[in-house]
């Protein structure tokens, strides 16, 4: 469901990806690895439509990105993809609920049942009328986790899910998201620093100098 070949992106004169290809099937989770400054966030950026890039391709589901509009690209950010990143970035204004439904409205798949569930599962029910700023982390990150999965994206990127959270804190957020992602049939791309967690998914590639190394 996606494809990337060949990938290549600057910023100025400095190359950050330097011919990148890769590919994921449909429910397939693919752990990103690679050192700080490898272009691990600016490859997960370029997948989600959030930035333009100089040569090859990126194809999800046999559209090319480069080929789209920005509005285009803002449609399918909007219903095909589902972002989670390290610092959480819940909407501050919002309650937990109203961030919980956000993705899935905008999205216009908004489903009372399924957010119910979801809600239920990550252990949120009852939260919902609080303030994302009166939560802990490794809650804030569930709301993450179920903002997105309830707009039911076919793919799924997790920028270092867990890298602000405790071992066990982010390991239990992990296993949620493993579990409500196969759930859904979702792809997941996850960038990690952790052996132990990238080990936990299907398969591995490793980002060096630009290249996916191993
Ligand atoms: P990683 O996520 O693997 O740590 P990033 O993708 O964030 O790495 O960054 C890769 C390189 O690109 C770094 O050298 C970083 O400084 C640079 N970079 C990232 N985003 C920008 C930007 N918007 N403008 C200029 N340089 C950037
Ligand atoms: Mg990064």
């Amino acid at each position: 469901m996606l494809n990337v070949e060949n990938l290549q992106k600057s910023f100025g004169p400095v190359p950050v990806l330097r011919g990148v290809d890769l590919a994921l099937a449909a429910g397939e989770t693919l752990a990103l690895t690679g050192e700080s400054g490898s272009g691990k966030s600016t490859l997960l950026h370029l997948i989600a439509g959030l930035d333009r890039f100089e040569g090859g391709a990126i194809r999800l589901d046999g559209t090319d990105l480069a080929r789209l509009s920005d509005p285009g690209r803002a449609e399918l950010r909007r219903t095909r993809v589902g972002l989670v990143f390290q610092q959480f970035n819940l909407i501050p204004s919002l309650s937990v609920g109203d961030n919980l439904a956000f993705q899935a409205r905008l999205a216009d798949r908004h489903d009372p049942d399924w957010q119910a569930r979801l809600t239920e599962r990550l252990g949120l029910a009852g939260l919902e009328a609080r303030w994302p700023e009166q939560l802990s982390g490794g809650q804030q990150q569930r709301v993450a986790v179920g903002r997105t999965l309830a707009a039911r994206p076919p793919l799924v990127l997790a920028d270092e899910p867990t890298g602000n959270l405790d071992e066990d804190t982010g390991d239990a957020v992990l296993d949620l998201m493993l579990e409500l992602v196969a759930e859904t049939g979702a792809a997941l791309l996850m960038v990690t620093h952790s052996d132990r967690l990238a080990a936990r998914l299907d398969r591995r590639i490793h980002l060096s100098h630009g290249k996916v190394a191993a």
